[in-house]
Parts: C-alpha cells; structure tokens; sequence
C-alpha cells in the first residue's frame, strides 16, 4: 500500500469547504447548502477553488470547530490531481470524494503500526488492507462504503481487543464532556489502556495523565486539555483529533501523528 493518508490541503481544491452541507451550530457558524463554496474560501468558484480557508487560522476563534476536527486522509488532494474539467467533472469529483474519504479512512485505521499483534490478525489486517487499497484504484462508483466500512469495523473491534486485553475496561461512547478526568492513581489506571471509542471528551481534563493502549478512535476531543498528557502508545488517533484539541511540549503524541504548530512552545 502506498496510498498519502495525510491531507495536505495545499494541494486541493478545497473539497471538503464545498461538498457537505453545513448547518448553523457549535460546529460551524453558519449553514451552507452541499455543494456550494463556503464563504470564507478565498475564491468561491463552484467546485473549484485554489485558494485556501481565508480564516485558517482563526477557525476555533471564529466559531469553526468542526472545520479543525474534520479530516479527509488524503482523499481531497486525491481527486483533485485527478480532476479533469468538463461537463459534469465537479459532481464526478464530489461523489469521488465521498467514497475515496471512506476508504482512505479505513486505510489509516488498517495501516496503525500494532506490532503485539498475534500473526494471524496482522495478516488479517494485511489482507484487509490490501482489500481496501485496491477498492480506492478501482472505479469507485460501484463501491459500498457502508458494507465495507462495516466489515472493517468489525476487524479494528477485533484488533483492539487483541492489543488492549479482554480484561481492559471501556469508556466506549461514554459522554465523558468537560469532566476533570486526571482523578487520583486508580482512576488514572482506569484509562490508561481502555477504549474511548467515539467517547465525547469535549473540554475534559486529561493533563498528566497516561492513556497507555487506549484506542482512541473517534473520540471527540474538542477543546480537550492534553497539557502533558501520555498519547504515544494509543491507537487510531488522527491528526485533526489532536488539532482540535489544546497540549502543549510535553503531550506525548504517536510517531505517525502530527504535532500541532502552536503545541511546541
Ligand atoms: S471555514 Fe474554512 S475550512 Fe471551514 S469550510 Fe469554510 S473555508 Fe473550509
């Protein structure tokens, strides 16, 4: 596999700022019909635009926070390269984008370096992987992302499962929104190695404390604090997961994951 997983909005044209629909709420400041630029795209051209967000910068400030948790694992520099202009190409792109953001998310979950994996699940992973891979050169107008995605959710359950123990406690899609969670030892234990799979930690307090091999896939971590805390071990985080949230130097990240700009100082 030798896919780009990481989006590099440079080299889009802004895909994900004109495709969806957004509707007025904590997430976004406004609503916007799908397939319509987003105002604060520097050059509102339907389809195509080759400038960057105007308020990249200020998007938290401006009342974007779902702009920085989104993230296309490298779909919307995909389709762009291979734009062709013409008749029809911004709904072929749009529903390309669709598919191919599916997919390349899969691949970033299947392509998580988890060497205590047994063999026979690492070659499972492999071969789903491959699977997949082969799915995102194929044409795309055939593929059942649900079906798929399904299919691979069932295996990262399976994978997870493996690298955390059977005995490791949960917090799967627990609500656990701006709660101080640094606790004393034992409820530090409690979350190091545990899932908190699509668990809402919005704003919740996580300083100084060691999350181990805990599976962080799609947890909400929005304004979450990361001040020193322990994230090189845990898996299936994604880089704008940690965008969207606030560390500093000493927040421990995965050697995959990018570390935000503004956490170095
Ligand atoms: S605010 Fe910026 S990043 Fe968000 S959709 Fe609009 S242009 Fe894109």
């Amino acid at each position: 596999m030798d896919l780009d997983l990481v989006a590099d909005c440079g080299r889009c044209s802004g895909l994900c700022c004109v495709a969806p629909a957004f509707a007025r709420s904590a997430d976004f400041a406004l609503d916007k019909p799908a397939e319509t630029p987003c105002p604060n795209l520097r050059v509102a051209v339907p389809g195509r635009s080759d400038a960057p967000c105007g308020i990249h910068g200020e998007l938290l400030d401006r009342g974007f926070p779902g702009c920085v948790a989104f993230d296309c694992f490298g779909a919307g520099q995909r389709v762009t390269a291979d734009w062709r202009d013409g008749p029809g190409a911004a709904r072929a792109a749009f529903d390309s984008f669709a598919v191919l953001r599916g997919l390349h998310e899969m691949l970033w979950y299947l392509s998580e370096p988890l060497p205590e994996l047994a063999p026979a699940l690492g070659e499972e992973v492999a071969a789903a992987a491959a699977r997949v891979a082969r799915l995102a050169e194929e044409p795309l107008a055939g593929v059942d992302v649900d079906t798929v995605r399904g299919e691979v959710g069932a295996l990262l359950g399976r994978v997870s499962e493996a690298v955390r123990g059977p005995a490791a406690r949960g917090h799967a899609r627990a609500d656990l929104v701006g709660q101080d969670l640094r606790g004393g030892r034992a409820a530090r234990r409690a979350l190091t190695g545990t899932t908190l799979r699509g668990a809402l930690l919005m704003g919740a307090d996580l300083r100084g404390v060691d999350l181990g091999r805990a599976d962080l896939l799609g947890a909400d971590l929005r304004g979450a604090d990361l001040r020193g805390t322990g994230l090189a071990r845990v898996f299936f985080l994604t880089g704008p997961q940690v965008s969207a949230a606030r560390g500093d130097a000493t927040t421990t990240l995965p050697a995959r994951v990018r570390r935000p700009a503004a956490w170095s100082s």
